[in-house]
């Protein structure tokens, strides 16, 4: 993959010679790739649908947040314009989740309110995971979309779009048996300090209550040689923190000769130039490792948080979900990582009210949240998905109990955050700040630990910078302070 950066400058000022291998050429304005204002130059790409322009929505998870960047700079490469509103677009396009229902009838409602739009001679397409559920049901249900366009499947996007662009009424595309990762001449990144980068995509675990392996299929590694070069790029550009992404970023297998391990990959990130943070979502609990520890102990600028889901506390629920762990394996990840030199801030996912999940079972949970502490936690009610064996087991447990037990989790993860950040008070912590509030010398930052802070300081300018901040208040939801020096 290939972003551009500074070492392309060249030939005609504040136009970037990035060679996208395409014949035609344009220049896209690289403010709107990077989100960087500091950069004013040109990217120059094919002009396949110059005067187009087009508005993206993105439902989910990091990752399609980041496939989003990547579909952007797939169009931005071809002459589209992005544009703020679905009226201003001739391409309007729905990057979806369906991993709960809810997620998933968002999306049909959403496109619902479109259906006027075709007949304005607007293309509406249809991407991500419940494009690849749902397939050519999409057309019958919503006729007026023209693409439908797989999770799995984006690396064939370019082509679709070609086929749309020369007057093509519907394309679709719903491989799964692919064995290419999705990789972009150019993406175009929302944040201009922080650079998700995907070094895995789909998903070989099989939890019985996931979507995911059906609509992101099998899992793929990205060459260790391609993701370095991009993080070289990346440090170049000027971004100084990396969030490496996967629905199991650590079952990364590199598929070259190299046969990087996951923990030498964190480290050989962490080399690069430019780059101070290095952050990784999501791990899976049976390939947690040893060897990643110690490189969070080697290497400070592996962030020092690890977001581990348990999804239950009971054995016999977690045998039910296929999650490949019981309770007391989970519990031997935590201690190998209480057991680090540096203290590592863990949070996790938990699902209740999944079918047979006794009383038992549940106080199970909130025991073993008790056990962990937690930093930080997503608790949610189980939602039954298409194509998934969890679907036919009995013993449903109603909603309404679902609903009780999620407050019951939420509830007991509030007193523990409220315990465990009243123990940081008067701390300083290091702060990347990623954001100004509307009130006066307010300011939002993220530690190493993935901590949000809001602060005080009566500096004019420090978006972007790495700041110095002590903790002077603390509830159960964040941490309030003061800019240190
Ligand atoms: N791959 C990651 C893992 O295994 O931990 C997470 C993937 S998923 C996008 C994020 C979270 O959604 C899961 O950890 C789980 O808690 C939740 N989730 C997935 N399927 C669900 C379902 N059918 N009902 C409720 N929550 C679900
Ligand atoms: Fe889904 Fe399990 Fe894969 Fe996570 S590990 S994406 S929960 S199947």
């Amino acid at each position: 993959m290939r972003t551009p950066n500074k070492r392309f400058l060249g030939g005609k000022a504040g136009v970037i010679n990035c060679d996208l291998g395409m014949s035609k050429l344009f220049d896209i304005e690289l403010e709107r790739l990077t989100g960087r204002p500091s950069y004013s130059g040109a990217v120059r790409g094919a002009a396949g649908g110059q005067g187009g322009t087009f508005f993206l929505e993105t439902f989910g998870c990091q990752m399609n947040d980041h496939d989003s960047e990547k579909v952007a700079g797939v169009l931005l490469a071809r002459g589209y314009r992005q544009v703020e509103t679905p009226e201003a677009a001739s391409l309007i396009l729905y990057n979806t989740c369906s991993i709960r229902e809810k997620a998933a009838q968002k999306v049909f409602s959403r496109l619902g309110e479109y259906r006027e739009k075709q007949s304005e001679g607007k293309i509406i397409g249809v991407l991500g995971c419940v494009a690849q559920q749902e397939g050519e049901d999409i057309f019958k249900r919503a006729p007026w979309v023209s693409l439908v366009c797989g999770s799995a499947s984006y690396s064939k996007l370019p082509e679709m779009i070609s086929q749309l662009e020369a007057g093509n009424p519907r394309v679709i595309g719903l491989d799964t048996d692919t064995d290419e990762t999705f990789e972009t001449p150019v993406t175009r990144r929302d944040n201009p300090w922080r650079a998700y980068l995907t070094i895995i995509e789909g998903c070989d675990k099989a939890c019985s209550y996931c979507v995911v392996p059906f609509t992101r299929g099998p899992e793929r590694s990205r060459a260790s040689d391609s993701i370095l070069r991009e993080v070289r790029e990346l440090g170049e550009l000027g971004y100084s923190e990396v969030q490496l992404l996967g629905q199991t970023v650590n079952s990364y297998a590199d598929p070259t000769s190299r046969k990087m391990r996951f923990s030498e990959l964190l480290l050989a990130v962490a080399d690069v130039q430019g780059i101070r943070r290095v952050r990784f979502t999501t791990s899976h609990p049976s390939d947690f490792t040893l060897d990643i520890v110690e490189a969070i102990e080697r290497q400070p600028k592996i962030c020092d948080h690890v977001h581990l889901p348990v999804q239950s506390g009971s054995t016999r629920v977690l045998r039910a979900m296929q999650r490949t762990y019981s309770r007391e394996e989970y519990l031997e990840k935590i201690a190998m990582m209480r057991g680090a030199k540096r203290p590592v801030a863990i949070t996790t996912d938990i699902i209740v009210g999944f079918p047979g999940e006794t009383e038992s079972d549940f106080d199970e949970t909130i025991s073993l949240l008790q056990e962990v502490q937690y930093t930080g936690l997503f608790a949610f009610k189980y939602s039954p998905r298409p194509n998934t064996p969890s679907l036919s087991m009995k013993d449903a447990i109603p909603e309404e109990e679902k609903g009780r037990r999620l407050a019951v989790v939420q509830e007991k993860q509030r007193e523990i955050q409220a315990a465990g950040n009243a123990e940081l008070a008067g701390k300083t912590f290091e702060v990347l700040v990623s954001g100004k509030s509307r009130r006066e010398n307010q300011w939002t930052g993220y530690t190493t630990s993935h901590r949000m802070i809001n602060f005080a300081s009566q500096e004019s300018e420090l978006l972007g910078t790495y700041v110095q901040v002590r903790i002077t208040g603390a509830g159960p939801n964040s941490l309030v302070g003061e800019h240190a020096a």
